[in-house]
């Protein structure tokens, strides 16, 4: 893991609130389990992991979001700094993965919405279409979900995707990371590396 962006041509980055599984998720993808020493909210840099060879780089932005012990100026900042990463290297990122709890997420969205903010999940999933940028939305701890199919629907719904979420199977990849169950995931994210002539690239998803 490094902290300085690699330069590499094609990206694809993870996203998300802290403690949704993010680091979790991240080793089941490279079969690598990094301390990274991060404490929530102390970096609002991005971690890089990167192979000697491809032209490549699996990027895992900092968590963003409610944190203990964490001023809400401080996240303020990673939250603006997630957004200019993502600004400035729209062009490489191929794919990118914004992962959920599914216990979670919907409550989260509602409670934010119910006080007229716009709630970061979606504001996030937003931006990364108008950037173009494909998105598959990771939605983790599906092993915790009582109705799997009402959950996903829900979520679905939040983001702007008409329910019935199965309908969007290429954008809504329910996993639980923890247990590496992870192939709708890895799934989606081929499918948009193969519409983009990158398919070499599934063998880091794998
Ligand atoms: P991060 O802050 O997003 O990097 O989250 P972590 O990977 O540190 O995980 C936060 C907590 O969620 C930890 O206690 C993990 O063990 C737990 N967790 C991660 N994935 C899963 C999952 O698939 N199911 C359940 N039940 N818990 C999970």
């Amino acid at each position: 893991m490094i902290e300085e962006r690699p330069d590499r041509s094609a990206e694809v980055v993870l996203l998300g609130r802290s403690n949704v599984g993010k680091s979790t998720l991240m080793r089941e993808l490279t079969g690598h389990s990094f301390d990274t020493g991060r404490r929530p909210g102390v970096t609002q840099a991005a971690n890089h992991y990167d192979w000697a060879g491809p032209d490549f780089v699996l990027t895992d932005l900092p968590g963003f979001g409610f944190m203990e012990g964490v001023e809400e100026s401080r996240r303020e900042e990673i939250k603006t700094a997630i957004v200019q990463y993502l600004e400035e290297y729209a062009d490489e990122i191929l794919v990118g993965i914004l992962v959920l709890d599914a216990n979670s997420a919907v409550e989260i969205i509602d409670r934010h919405e119910d006080r007229g903010e716009i709630p970061h999940d979606v504001e996030l999933f937003g931006f990364l279409q108008e950037l173009g940028i494909p998105t598959v939305v990771a939605v983790n701890k599906m092993d915790k979900a009582e109705d799997r199919d009402e959950t996903l629907d829900a979520i679905a719904e939040r983001l702007g995707l008409h329910p019935p979420w199965k309908q969007w199977q290429d954008t809504i990849a329910p996993i639980t990371a923890k247990r590496g169950s992870i192939d709708p995931l890895t799934e989606a994210v081929g499918n948009h590396l193969r519409e983009q002539k990158r398919e070499e690239l599934l063998q880091f998803f794998s």
